[in-house]
């Protein structure tokens, strides 16, 4: 615990921490929803009060990603797991090849789920250095002929981000955005499809955004199970089932918090404060923190380090967590520590942890 309450410093890769005015507010408004004498989660997904909640939470976002009508905006279930098979059951016809550009153990689990439906390759890696780069965008090589080209656009485990995406022409781009969606600027135009499970940067775990260029849904295979067909999403406003009201209500908050805290471009600008206290606190100590990534593909978001040797790597993680900082572990796979800065995540959490990175190698070295 620490200087806010009972909330504690939330560095969780996901889920993760959400923005406490959003839970007060969820709080308050959880026995009876806006005078419907009800919660939001007991109403029916087909009332005028929840349709106004889920339209709302659409607006919002096409409003602060600036997604133009060309696109449908959806909500659907299964995380961004199940959208590594979504994705090759609608587009991968048996005629044409998907392109993946592997970046992360994410990219790795969307390729191996798209080897199952047809022929896929890999457009470019950065496994050979344990993914510490983000590919040049001439090492990434597709063909004109290819269902799509997929890519990670920020890869939570290693810590490492695009900056630049890349022209692929006619052919489409798809992306998975999960753990940096609405995290800065990004010309959704650029993009055939982009998705996020929703429990890093928009709200809790159980929707996962979907934005699809219109035009897509004419392409895609109709010869699959219903629910996964984007199509069937797009025509019924993500309402062909009963959709995850109580989520879709969060996320609407959250992208409301954006809004109230000065919109998309304020908070652009906090994340980047955010990273640079840690990053700095890692170049400024003179390789007693060191990070994984290259510094050129460091991530905003997720923040992976090492300290320089694993027994005092073991005491700083320890001792952060006695200093009441959560979810800085590495991932299995990388080990080390990871601080994962989402949107939600407030300055001053960042702060305290740069100030004991500090502290912790005055005392230790
Ligand atoms: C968390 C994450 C996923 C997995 O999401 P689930 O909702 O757990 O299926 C996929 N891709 C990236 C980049 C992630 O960070």
């Amino acid at each position: 615990m620490n200087h806010q309450g009972t909330r504690t410093y939330n560095f969780n890769a996901g889920p993760s921490a959400l923005p406490l005015t959003v839970l007060e507010k969820a709080q308050q408004e959880l026995i009876d929803f806006r005078g419907s004498g009800m919660s939001v989660m007991e109403l029916s997904h087909r009332s005028a009060t929840y349709e106004e909640v889920h339209n709302q939470a659409i607006a919002n976002l096409r409003k602060l990603m600036s997604i133009s009508d060309e696109y449908e905006v959806l909500f659907v279930q299964g995380g961004g797991s199940t959208q590594f098979a979504m994705v090759p059951m609608n587009f991968l016809t048996p005629e044409k090849k998907a392109a993946y550009i592997m970046t992360g153990a994410w990219s790795e689990k969307a390729f191996s789920e798209a080897k199952l439906f047809g022929q896929v390759y890999q457009a470019a890696s950065s496994k050979d250095s344990n993914y510490r780069y983000i590919p040049s965008l001439d090492e990434v090589k597709f063909e004109a002929s290819d269902a799509y080209v997929h890519l990670t656009s920020n890869n939570t485990i290693f810590g490492t981000q695009w900056r630049e995406f890349p022209n692929t022409g006619d052919v489409p781009l798809i992306a998975d955005m999960s753990s940096d969606i609405l995290s800065k600027p990004i010309a959704v135009n650029k993009f055939a499809l982009i998705y996020a499970g929703a429990q890093k940067n928009l709200g809790p775990s159980g929707v996962t955004v979907v934005i699809i260029r219109k035009d897509m849904l004419e392409l895609a295979n109709k010869n699959i199970p219903t629910m996964l067909q984007y199509g069937i999403h797009a025509k019924n406003n993500s309402l062909y089932n009963t959709p995850p009201t109580f989520g879709i209500y969060l996320l609407g908050e959250v992208l409301n918090w954006v809004e109230e805290t000065g919109g998309l471009d304020a908070l652009t600008k906090r994340n980047e404060e955010k990273a640079k206290l840690i990053y700095d606190a890692i170049d400024q100590s003179n390789g007693f923190y060191y990070g994984h990534a290259d510094v050129n593909s460091r991530s905003l978001m997720n923040l992976t380090f090492r300290v320089k040797d694993e027994e005092l790597e073991k005491k700083f993680l320890a001792e952060a967590k006695k200093e009441g900082f959560v979810g800085l572990n590495g991932h299995r796979s990388v080990g080390g520590c990871r601080a994962s800065a989402y949107n939600a995540v407030p300055y001053e959490a960042c702060k305290a942890l740069s100030q004991f990175m500090v502290s912790f190698q005055q005392a230790n070295s």
